[in-house]
């Protein structure tokens, strides 16, 4: 995890699969001499433009794959999600200090949208028994559902849009009105990942609510 071990590589996408309306799975090709920790990301570059994606897959798997949302305005994204399959990119890392650290406290991993992505990396290389709680506007966007809901101690499907789904397990607001309202007041480790407005927001809430806890950050957008 250190910035030594920090190089370039070349990739190749190999596969696309659609998560929702506009987030897919891309698989890329796992170049020779490339190693990262669970929760770390690559740095793709493509016209200039360097833009940094949480890895999914375990160190393990044989390939790279990311969870990537074409924002729609942006540029980046939709040359990942329109890429055609066996385009060759270049990405640097592995990059960040997002891994998990095992402590005797019970962990919450908190997630908006695509923040899901280092969590799926730590789930799929073991790590289980954790709370989870996803925040996202709609159901579509609960990215990685079963994995999570097979994995997680707790899971909490946090939806903010009003849904018709009466009968499922939602949680009709936004994670901090759930991490205010019914997680048991403890000291937990937090990781925190996503939208830079709901980290900020978890932050206050933990110092208020959740005295002696731990909290670890990565920031997406
Ligand atoms: C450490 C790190 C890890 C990241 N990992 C992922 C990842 O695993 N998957 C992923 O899709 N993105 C991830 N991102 C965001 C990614 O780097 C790009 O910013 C994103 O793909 C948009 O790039 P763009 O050039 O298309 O649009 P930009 O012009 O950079 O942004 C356009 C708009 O989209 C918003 N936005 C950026 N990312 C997202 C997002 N994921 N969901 C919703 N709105 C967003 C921005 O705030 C901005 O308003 C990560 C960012 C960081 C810093």
């Amino acid at each position: 995890m250190n910035s030594e071990s920090i190089r370039e590589y070349a990739t190749e996408l190999l596969g696309r699969k659609n998560l929702s309306e506009d987030a897919c799975e891309l698989r890329f090709s796992f170049p020779a001499g490339f190693s990262f920790t669970p929760g770390q990301f690559v740095r793709f570059e493509s016209h200039g433009l360097k833009r940094d994606y949480s890895i999914t897959t375990a160190p393990n798997d044989k390939g790279i794959e990311l969870c990537v949302r074409d924002t729609g305005t942006g540029h980046f994204s939709s040359v990942l999600a329109s890429a055609e399959i066996g385009t060759e990119f270049r990405f640097s890392g592995p990059h960040g200090y997002f891994v998990y650290r095992p402590s005797t406290r019970p962990v919450v991993f908190v997630a908006t949208g695509t923040g899901v992505a280092p969590f799926v990396s730590m789930t799929r290389s073991g790590i289980s028994g954790y709370i989870f709680l996803h925040g996202v506007k709609h159901t579509p966007d609960l990215y990685y559902e079963n994995l999570f809901r097979n994995a997680a101690r707790i899971y909490v499907p946090c939806v903010s849009r009003s849904s018709d789904d009466a009968e499922s397990d939602l949680f009709q607001g936004k994670v901090t009105d759930y991490l205010g309202t019914v997680l048991e007041r403890r000291p937990y480790d937090f990781y925190l990942c996503g939208k830079r407005e709901m980290i900020r927001d978890v932050t206050f809430l933990v110092d208020d609510y959740f005295p002696g806890a731990r909290i670890y950050t990565e920031v997406f957008y």
